[in-house]
């Protein structure tokens, strides 16, 4: 259906850039994936650290109550999450962080999401917590001492794509081919080359650049909140340090590699999220950051060892050998340790 409307566009308007591509598959308002699709768990498309491991969630929670001890404990936080999935870290993140002294009264907790599927899920699973308001854009969330937590977001945004030619950049563009099927293929000109030479000396030819700019957007919001109003925000997402100078924009269905051009709007499409450019643009904007962390380090500084202890005191053999398994998923570095990376912002 939606190889179909592409198509159409393309065959009226010109070929589209891979973000254009990305918005249609992802957010098509009838057909795009996440308007139409619990993506999750073992019989969904795939599965994300809070889904894995409870563990995930409560530390998130310490990490975020930290924060506000830092911030001089405020009677008054804005506690946001942008893209929350099925509500899972944000439940397992208010259970982790109950007992903590004045924390729970302190938030006023905000989420950010797209899907309205997922909305609802989001609401179901989290009526033991009135007065959680919802928006569809972090803009909308009002003023105040920040928190904000978002995982695997970044990936899931529309991602432009320039190829470094022997006659220069060029953008990577679906369009049509002679059979009129959808085909990738490359722009003739590029209308901000020096900016790209100028970010990218040492590409050498062939190398693929990725650029989020609704990425951007939503860090210029979270890093002018920060600035404004004081607090901490914590982006994890699967991603690099060092540009690969390759392509990552990937389907995902059934938990395996698919065709980015079969089935738009069944499959998942993601990219691997360019974490140097969110930590030079936090700079930027005067917003202090952590160094780019893997997963790994972030959850064993936090104490995942000890909190997963803990847990299997009470747990019998089957849980024991579950929950070790799920959370050692979250640090093994031929897992999620060290593709998953943590940037903490502070302000
Ligand atoms: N954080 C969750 C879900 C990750 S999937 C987890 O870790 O399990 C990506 C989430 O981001 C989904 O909830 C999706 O609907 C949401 N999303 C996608 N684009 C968004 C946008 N522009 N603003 C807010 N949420 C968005």
């Amino acid at each position: 259906m939606l190889n179909d409307i592409i198509s159409r566009h393309i065959a009226q308007s010109g070929p589209i850039s891979i973000a254009q591509f990305m918005a249609y598959a992802l957010s098509h308002p009838e057909f795009g994936y996440y308007q139409t699709t619990d993506p999750f768990g073992g019989k969904g498309d795939f599965t994300t650290a809070p889904e894995i491991s409870q563990v995930f969630g409560e530390l998130i929670g310490i990490w975020c109550a930290h924060q506000w001890q830092q911030m001089g404990c405020p009677s008054s936080v804005i506690f946001v999450e942008v893209g929350p999935g099925r509500g899972t870290l944000m439940q397992d993140l208010l259970r982790g962080t109950r007992h903590v002294p004045g924390f729970h009264t302190a938030l006023n907790i905000h989420m950010v999401e797209t899907s309205p599927l997922l909305k609802t899920m989001q609401q179901s699973v989290l009526t033991a917590y009135p007065g959680i308001c919802w928006h569809e854009n972090l803009v909308d969330v009002p003023d105040g001492p920040l928190l904000l937590v978002a995982n695997e977001l970044f990936d899931a945004l529309p991602i432009h794509q320039y190829v470094k030619t022997g006659t220069g950049w060029r953008e990577r563009l679906l369009g049509l081919n002679k059979e009129r099927k959808l085909a990738y293929h490359l722009s003739p000109v590029v209308p901000f080359e020096e900016e790209l030479d100028l970010s990218h000396p040492d590409a050498p030819e062939g190398s693929l650049v990725e650029v989020c700019p609704m990425g951007l957007a939503i860090l210029h919001e979270i890093t002018r909140r920060l600035k404004a109003q004081h607090g901490a925000a914590l982006i994890i997402d699967y991603g690099y340090d060092t540009p690969p100078y390759s392509n990552t924009l990937q389907a995902l269905k059934f938990h395996k590699h698919h065709p980015t051009l079969a089935d738009i709007g069944d499959a998942d499409i993601s990219a691997h999220v360019d974490f140097s450019a969110l930590q030079t643009y936090s700079l930027k904007q005067g917003v202090s950051t952590s160094a780019i962390l893997p997963q790994r380090n972030f959850l064993l500084a936090m104490g995942i060892e000890h909190r997963l202890q803990a847990l299997l005191k009470n747990a019998n053999e089957s849980q024991h050998q579950e929950l070790t398994t799920a959370a050692h998923r979250l640090i093994d570095p031929q897992q999620m340790g060290t593709l998953f990376k943590v940037l903490e912002l502070h302000a």
